[in-house]
């Protein structure tokens, strides 16, 4: 290959009608606003916002999601504890580790690191956290209080999508959002958080006959169903917003989203990549959600926004 040749193919890989949007630099930003807001909140109480996070198990990519959130807080300046249980656990030890940290009125926030080992009932686990201290926004209480729209703690992923589409000045208000995915980590509350910003709202799933049909008509479609290659281009809208949640690891070991990035950053107007899309959003969203959970603990206003 001549280096014209090879000039070309770069060009065309990297060439594209799309502004892509950069999820590191936006959660770099967020990051610094919330380290100012740690700060004060050290200097005023003598004492930093705090993080549990339960781990049990130990299985590999729980342990890196874990070592990346204590890191992350610790950027920061968010105190971080992780306290490790074995897989073996019963319901009754994790219950009463989760009461202790409910009590503890040093600890702001906690998260139990999913998922659990099979024997451990997930929602029996989520309902024990504090509402007040449920910086993941699982607990029941959280998910009704997202679907009535006065969510203190949004879950961190639809948080992060919601955080860049008005980072990049995106208008929701009016727009056709149709969500492939319909999980509730993903999914169903993205739906509902857009919604409540007034999109036409359409979900997605597995069962959906001709997707198709539903992604064209998307003014902002978000894909979650963890699926490489799922969306392409001949089912985008040209001049749509595609935010691409999905993480899959390819055999060859390459880490992609849900959506033909090369063929579909040619129609849209906006896409993220996937790395370095909604992912560095998500674990900062944990952040802003525990700092909001210190500050309503000490009576601060909360820079927090029903979404
Ligand atoms: P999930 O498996 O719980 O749910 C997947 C959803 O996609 C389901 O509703 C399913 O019906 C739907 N789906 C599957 N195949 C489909 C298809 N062919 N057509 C239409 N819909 C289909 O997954 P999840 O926890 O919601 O995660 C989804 C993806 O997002 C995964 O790749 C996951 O790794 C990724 N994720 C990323 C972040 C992040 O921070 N970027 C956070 C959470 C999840």
């Amino acid at each position: 290959m001549t280096t014209a040749n090879l000039n070309t193919a770069s060009e065309m890989i990297h060439s594209t009608g799309a502004k892509i949007i950069d999820g590191r630099l936006h959660a770099r930003r967020l990051r610094e606003e919330l380290r100012i807001k740690a700060a004060e909140l050290l200097a005023k109480f003598g004492a930093p916002p705090k993080l549990t996070v339960i781990l049990v198990g130990d299985d590999a990519a729980s342990r890196l999601y874990v070592s990346n959130k204590s890191k992350a807080c610790r950027d920061v300046g968010i105190e971080s504890v992780v306290i490790t249980l074995p897989a073996s656990s019963t319901l009754d030890t994790l219950l009463a580790v989760i009461e202790e940290q409910n009590r503890d009125a040093s600890v702001h926030g906690i998260l139990v690191q999913l998922p659990l080992p099979r024997h451990l009932p997930v929602h029996a686990v989520l309902e024990r956290i504090a509402v007040e201290k449920d910086v993941d926004g699982f607990h029941l209480y959280n998910v009704g209080s997202l679907a009535v729209g006065t969510a203190v703690f949004p879950p961190c992923t639809p948080y992060g999508v919601q955080k860049l589409l008005e980072a990049e000045g995106i208008p929701i208000a009016g727009q056709n959002v149709v969500v492939v995915g319909a999980s509730n980590i993903v999914g169903k509350p993205t739906a509902m958080m857009l919604m409540q910003r007034d999109a036409t709202v359409c979900i997605c799933h597995a069962k959906t006959r001709d997707l198709a049909q539903f992604t064209i008509l998307a003014d902002i479609l978000v894909v979650a169903a963890g699926r490489p290659n799922l969306i392409v281009s001949q089912m985008v809208k040209t001049g749509a917003v595609v935010i691409d949640v999905g993480i899959n690891r390819l055999p060859d070991g390459k880490i992609v989203g849900d959506v033909d990035f090369d063929g579909v950053s040619q129609k849209a107007s906006y896409i993220t990549p996937v790395p370095g899309g909604v992912g560095p959003m998500t674990v900062t969203m944990l952040l802003a959600n525990t700092i909001t959970a210190a500050q309503r603990m000490w009576g601060e206003p909360s820079h927090a926004r029903a979404p």
